[in-house]
This record gives C-alpha cells, sequence and structure tokens, in this order.
C-alpha cells in the first residue's frame, strides 16, 4: 500500500515528532477524527513524551472544529485511558503515545466507546476524511468544548482491585521492583501495588519524557538494571513496562527475565481451571507453550494475525475473555479486553499469594521451549513475491498462513516467518524442546530465505 494513502500502521499513527507528526498534521487529523465521530464525547490523555502537550492542543483543536467535546485527562497509562472511555460513558476516546518507540516519535490511537481500539475499517474511514479533506466544521456557536476530567488512574486501581484477592495479596506483603522507564507506568502500578500491601522499590520511576533511563521497549537487553536490583536487594519480584504502559515483562526472585509467553500461561492456566471449556484469543507468533496449555486445561484456541488490536477485536466478536501476545500483552476481558500491566501484575501476584509459589517455581512447572529469533533485511517490494516462494517450498508440512508462514514440526518445534509491517525485514522466530534445534530451524531459514532472496 502507497504511504499517500496511510495514515495508520499496525497501532495507530506513528511518527517522528514535529517532523512528521507535527502540529499541523495533528490538527488535521483531530479534524479527521471529530468529523468520524460526529459531534460526540471524547476523552484525550497522553503518556510522557515531551511533544505530548503540543500534540493534544493540536488535536483538541481539530476535533472541537467538528464539535466534538474534548474530556482532557492529561498523563495517564494506555490501559487507564481505556478504561475511563467505557467507565465515563464517553463516545469514544484519543491517546497520544509511541508505546515502545523511542522518545522522540510520538503517535496517535483512537479509542471506541467500549475502551477497545477501533477496527482497521474505521480507521480507513479517518484516514479517507484526512486524505479527501472532508471535514465538518461547525458553526462558531456550536464549537465544542474543552473540559477536564481528572482523577482517572485512581480508579482505574480501583476498578484492577476489583477483579483480585486483594486480602490475599496483601497477607503476603511481597516486595516488588518496578522499572516504569521515566514514563506513565508509574502513575498507576506503583500505587496499585502499595495497595495490595507490597513493598514498592521504584526505578526509573521519574516521569521524564526523554526517556533517561532506558529504552521505552521492556526487552531483556533494555531491563538488566531492574533484573540485577531485583535479585541484588531479594525482592519477591520485578516490572518491567513499556512506554504506555499497556505491556508488562517479568523478572523473578533470581533476576531471571521471562518474556511474555511464560507469564501468560501462568495467568491463563488459572483462567482455565476456574473458566473450563473457555476460548483463549492468541497471536500466531505465540509460543506452543500457550497452545500446549490451553489443551492441558481444556480451552479452546483461536489463533489470529499478529498486533494487539486484531486480539482485541476478536476477542469482542467471539466474546472470549482471555487473551494473550508473547511481547507482554495480557488481555483480561472481565477488567477489559485490551493489553493492560497494572491488571497483569495483580494478576500475577495473586497467583503468587494463593499458590504459594514463587515466579521461578510457577515457570519451572510449564512445558518448557526455548526461543530463537533473528532477521533478514528485505526491501517491501519483495515481501509478497518471498512469502510466495516460501509458500511453495513448505506447503507440504504442517503448515498456518493467518500471518505470515508457521510452520510445525513432529519434534514440538515450530517457526514462524513473517515480513514485518513497519520495517524492510522478515522476522524468523523459532521455538523448540532445546536450545540447539531452536537455533538450527532459524540458522537453516534464514539460510533457505536468503537463497531464495537472491532469485528474486
Ligand atoms: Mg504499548
Amino acid at each position: 500500500m502507497s504511504t499517500t494513502t496511510k495514515l495508520f500502521g499496525t497501532n495507530g499513527v506513528r511518527g517522528l515528532a514535529n517532523v512528521e507528526l507535527t502540529p499541523d498534521k495533528a490538527i488535521k487529523i483531530g479534524l479527521a477524527i471529530g468529523t468520524f465521530f460526529g459531534k460526540k464525547n471524547l476523552l484525550l490523555g497522553h503518556d510522557a513524551r515531551t511533544s505530548g502537550p503540543m500534540l493534544a492542543m493540536a488535536i483538541t483543536s481539530g476535533l472541537t472544529a467538528t464539535g466534538c467535546n474534548v474530556y482532557f485527562a492529561g498523563m495517564a497509562p494506555t490501559p487507564s485511558l481505556q478504561f475511563a472511555v467505557k467507565n465515563h460513558k464517553m463516545d469514544g476516546g484519543i491517546i497520544i503515545t509511541a508505546s515502545h518507540n523511542p522518545a522522540e516519535y510520538n503517535g496517535i490511537k483512537v479509542i471506541w466507546s467500549d475502551g477497545i481500539e477501533i477496527s482497521h475499517e474505521q480507521e480507513e474511514e479517518i484516514e479517507k476524511n484526512y486524505f479527501d479533506n472532508k471535514t465538518n466544521f461547525v458553526s462558531w456557536d456550536k464549537l465544542g468544548e474543552k473540559k477536564e476530567l481528572r482523577g482517572i488512574n485512581e480508579e482505574y486501581i480501583t476498578a484492577i482491585k476489583t477483579h483480585v484477592d486483594v486480602e490475599e495479596i496483601v497477607k503476603k506483603h511481597f516486595h516488588a521492583v518496578i522499572d516504569t522507564a521515566n514514563s506513565v507506568g508509574g502513575l498507576a502500578t506503583p500505587y496499585l501495588m502499595r495497595e495490595l500491601g507490597c513493598k514498592v522499590t521504584s526505578i526509573n520511576a521519574n516521569i521524564d519524557g526523554t526517556f533517561p533511563g532506558r529504552e521505552p521497549e521492556p526487552r531483556p537487553e533494555s531491563i538488566g538494571a531492574l533484573a540485577v536490583t531485583v535479585k541484588a536487594i531479594g525482592a519477591d519480584i520485578g516490572i518491567a513496562f513499556d512506554g504506555d504502559a499497556d505491556r508488562s515483562i517479568f523478572v523473578d526472585e533470581n533476576g531471571e527475565i521471562y518474556m511474555g509467553d511464560k507469564t501468560f500461561a501462568i495467568i491463563l492456566k488459572q483462567f482455565l481451571i476456574k473458566n473450563n471449556g473457555a476460548t483463549i484469543v492468541t497471536p500466531v507468533s505465540s509460543s506452543t507453550l500457550i497452545k500446549d496449555i490451553t489443551d492441558m486445561y481444556n480451552g479452546k484456541s483461536e489463533w489470529t494475525k499478529v498486533g494487539s488490536v486484531t486480539v482485541s477485536q476478536k476477542m469482542k466478536e467471539i466474546n472470549s475473555k482471555i487473551g494473550g501476545e508473547e511481547n507482554g500483552g495480557v488481555f483480561y476481558g472481565p477488567h477489559q479486553s485490551v493489553r493492560d500491566g497494572a491488571m497483569t501484575t495483580a494478576l500475577l501476584l495473586e497467583i503468587m499469594a494463593k499458590t504459594g509459589k514463587k515466579l521461578s517455581e510457577l515457570v519451572a512447572e510449564q512445558p518448557q521451549y526455548f526461543i530463537e529469533k533473528s532477521k533478514i533485511e528485505c526491501s517491501d517490494e519483495k515481501k509478497n513475491l518471498l512469502q510466495t516462494k516460501i509458500y511453495e517450498q513448505v506447503k507440504k508440512e504442517n503448515i498456518s498462513i493467518i500471518d505470515g508462514i508457521k510452520i510445525w514440526f513432529n519434534d514440538k518445534s515450530a517457526i514462524l516467518i513473517r515480513a514485518s509491517g513497519t520495517e524492510p525485514v522478515y522476522r524468523l522466530y523459532a521455538e523448540a524442546k532445546n536450545k540447539e534445534r531452536a537455533k538450527k530451524l532459524v540458522e537453516e531459514y534464514s539460510s533457505k530465505l536468503e537463497k531464495l532472496l537472491q532469485t528474486i
């Protein structure tokens, strides 16, 4: 698709602040969104980035010009804003965040009245308004108003507490270390955990839109300080959030960092024990571990394309109450069908409290898989043809083509080969019951891809 007709990517609008995402562009986006909603009440908030207030003012200008009332919530985690949209019966919401991208980026996510990000079809309507300059300017006496809506983070914390056994968690007096990447995660989870009886040690907790502590993507390479701190001070658990705190990555008491599949599997197991026969929603990039747990505890799985909006939308469509992604996104439907770092943290603490097990023990009792990832360069123009060529080679294997190509092998190993939606690369995710096999799979398919690329 050509870039001139696309505004939204896989997770809303993204771009370099004041270079690609300028105030004039943000006004125009505000006009397009306001025209899409049509004179409604919309909640607006942003993460900690330096460009947040500037873009919020510009978007407010566009929205009020179309007759929408803007309720400004200030700085908040994305899931807190999503919850407030539903809780305050807003017609929709807008969140200014670039999630895990570096500090110089920003972005815009549009939320529907149920708190879930709008569908790709709805995004296309907004894009059409934007590119066709279709704007419902209202007369001077019908302009929307800008109002303040404060206290949403406190309401969000209160709501999360209704979904867990607070008394049981409080009894344990867990010691937790939280790394909120100098962003909005620090506005909710440390307070939630204090109310859950935890001793909270925070790192990178001061709000600073330049993100001086670490990059906002919680990768093992970027959260080493958290892992070291947890072990050094003898804490029970460490939690790292991304820039808008919808994703959470956990560290056990030994300083071991787990990717999202492992912690999602712990939550999923407890959910299925309580909700026999439930259907779970997860992208095809998830580990076979998720399928194993679903099968073991009598659940059904619905695999989707990669992307949190797709997972949320599928949960809504089939009325599923649980979803999860390998990048640390857990969707807990009884609270809200969106990724929610604070909710995930509370659920994990509840499981630790009720089972009396340490995080390392909860992970150790799961089926074990080793993951290896890699990527190869591939220009956007060659992506489709490469996909066809790989498909021709592997179509007789046990495969899925929901998103990219996933191949399952008889020894419980698997590989996902998928073109990136945002970069000129193909990504390979392999997993196996031992590290060598996972490594070999990535190497084998990387070289296959390189060879096929030379024929294009
Ligand atoms: Mg995020």
